[in-house]
Parts: structure tokens; C-alpha cells; sequence
């Protein structure tokens, strides 16, 4: 197999690719991602989970978005994964926030897009997290990746 094959097949598994360093991606003019030429989403690989609240489920970011430049600027620790995949189902861990102990590891779980992202990009018209119900529900990933 050849290292460009390869390198497709990683991204769209569900694991991803584990970035070393958040400057393994660029950002191209518009705000999307890009490693190694090709465009990619952005997830967090730990989710930290506290008891006391309902479950708060991060979302996966398609472009540079407040939400992941914050995220980013705050939190270089973070591990992050690029992925091309489509189905919207990424391996996460879960971990308790105070004591970081791994809760659940290795859970294919099912992530949603962040608004902010849609905001950013103004994707399909998206201008107000109020009113654009429908845009965020009918996101499709394989589209997103198409344009
Ligand atoms: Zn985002």
C-alpha cells in the first residue's frame, strides 16, 4: 500500500489521526483544516466528564472556529485528532475532570458538528444559533467534505 493510501484509510477510520502538535495542521484562508493537503475535521481525543452535570458533549470543529481557537489557546495539553470520516462515529475517551482517570477508553461515540464552526463559515446561510435549527440537523459530513 502506498504511504497516500494509507494516509486516507487512517483518516477515515474512526480512531483518526493523533496530532503530536496542533501546528501539524494549516488553516487555509477560508478556516478549514488541512493536514498533509488534505481537508480534515478536528475532535478532541479526551472528554472530561463531571458527575455532578449531565454529560456536556463536545462536538467536532470543521474549521478554526472562537470555540477551538480558545480551546486551543488554553489548553496546548489537549490531544488532538484529525479525521476525514463521515459518519459522524469518533473514539473518544472519557475521563473524570478532577482525578483525569479514564472512565470509559476507546468509545466509539457519535459526535455532532460545532455551531460555532457553522457560524464562522455562515455554512448554508447558518447566522444565528436561535433560528438555524434545520442546518445544524441536516449537516452532512460527506457534503462538507465534497465542497
Ligand atoms: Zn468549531
Amino acid at each position: 500500500m502506498d504511504d497516500a493510501l494509507i494516509l486516507r484509510k487512517k483518516l477515515n477510520s474512526s480512531v483518526g489521526i493523533e496530532l503530536k502538535n496542533i501546528g501539524e495542521v494549516a488553516i487555509t484562508e477560508e478556516g478549514y483544516f488541512l493536514y498533509k493537503g488534505q481537508r480534515v475535521l478536528l475532535y478532541i481525543r479526551d472528554h472530561y466528564y463531571n458527575p455532578n452535570y449531565p454529560e456536556r458533549e463536545y462536538k467536532y470543529h470543521i474549521c478554526n472556529c472562537d470555540t477551538i481557537q480558545e480551546t486551543i489557546k488554553n489548553d496546548r495539553f489537549n490531544r488532538y485528532v484529525v479525521s476525514t470520516r463521515t459518519d459522524g462515529l469518533f473514539k473518544i475517551n472519557v475521563r473524570h475532570f478532577l482525578t483525569r482517570k479514564i472512565i470509559k477508553d476507546n468509545k466509539v461515540t457519535q459526535l455532532h458538528v460545532c455551531k460555532n464552526c457553522l457560524l464562522k463559515l455562515q455554512y448554508h446561510g447558518y447566522s444565528n444559533h436561535r433560528t438555524a435549527h434545520s442546518i445544524y440537523d441536516g449537516f452532512d459530513l460527506a457534503t462538507f467534505f465534497l465542497v
